[in-house]
């Protein structure tokens, strides 16, 4: 099976294929060195973008500056071109359109969809096990309990002004999509993701409310990534759907593993692409790797992007 056939899409809509004019993103954060999961995730972008004959856009999402490292955003850059992927325009650096975030936040606080909480870490741990509800695991964020959702507008407006607060979506309904690879997905949003930070306590605007506003700005068609972030689509859908925008068509990949079964990550310091090719692997046995991995090929014999793509748009269409 070739992942980077839309089947789903074929099914969903009979007839329609992917519209000819698509615009796609890799959305790289600099807070390290690519590894080859995400590299695995450009090349399965990029591929599926040109295949199409679509624009293929970066956006780097450095928003968050005490966890950026010091030039990854240059080196990310290069280990992109360095594997012959190339994309469309200026690269998009989110750091610079913080303006746009505020502009949209205010709208959604306008139309009632967003309200200030004024609640720490522990007061939504306590409120959590007040209601009896499950604790989040460590790398999970909590469904928030709601606690600052019934304060009035006008007096939790009026105590923000002095009060240190983030700023919360008001989470209602679910979110029903068709993924290109996943197939069908719903999510209870208010059940399952809660009442979802827009803007952090600490003034940065939260990842969901920047991915959001971005894919609007750059009429981003669809969007390629692991599946590591598919539990995350359902919000990134209803604000963009909340800020007046259509949602783009989304295409989740089984995340690619390792020899050993676990997912890759940057803590696996050996994985990073520039460790990989320090250690006597050249870029094309890294992308035969990767196409192996993500299923592309039979083998993992050295190929280079130009190659992979030759056979992506060769292959017939279902
Ligand atoms: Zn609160």
């Amino acid at each position: 099976v070739n992942a980077l056939e839309p089947a789903a899409t074929s099914r969903a809509n009979p007839g329609a294929g992917v519209p000819a004019a698509i615009v796609c993103r890799y959305a790289p954060t600099p807070s390290g060195d690519l590894h080859l999961g995400n590299m695995a995730a450009a090349v399965s972008a990029w591929l599926f973008t040109r295949a199409h004959a679509g624009r293929f856009l970066i956006r780097v999402d450095d928003l968050d500056r005490l966890r950026e490292a010091p030039g990854a955003a240059a080196r990310i850059l290069q280990d992109l071109a360095r594997f012959g992927l190339d994309w469309d325009g200026p690269v998009v650096f989110q750091s610079a359109r913080v303006g746009e975030y505020r502009a949209a936040l205010d709208r959604l606080i306008a139309d009632g969809r967003a309200y200030p909480c004024f609640c720490s870490r522990t007061d939504i741990r306590k409120a959590i096990e007040a209601q009896g509800g499950r604790l989040p695991g460590d790398n999970e964020e909590a469904v928030y309990p709601g606690t600052c959702r019934a304060i009035p507008p006008d007096e939790a407006w009026a105590r923000g002004r002095t009060a240190p607060h983030a700023v919360r979506f008001r989470a209602v309904g679910r979110v029903a999509f068709d993924d290109l690879f996943a197939g069908a997905v719903t999510q209870d949003l208010e059940a399952e993701a809660g009442d979802f930070v827009l803007w952090r306590r600490d003034g940065v605007p939260a990842y969901h409310l920047a991915t959001a506003v971005d894919e609007i700005a750059l009429g981003i068609t669809h969007i390629v990534r692991g599946a590591d972030l598919l539990p995350s689509t359902p919000r990134q859908i209803a604000l963009i759907e909340a800020l007046g925008g259509t949602a783009p068509t989304y295409g989740h990949l089984p995340v690619i593993r390792g020899d050993d079964g676990l997912k890759l990550s940057k803590r696996d310091g050996s994985l990073s692409v520039r460790t990989a090719l320090s250690s006597g692997r050249t870029v094309e046995d890294l992308v035969g790797d990767i196409a192996f991995r993500t299923g592309l090929t039979a083998t993992a014999a050295p190929t280079t992007v130009r190659t992979l793509l030759e056979g992506v748009r060769q292959a017939p269409s279902t």
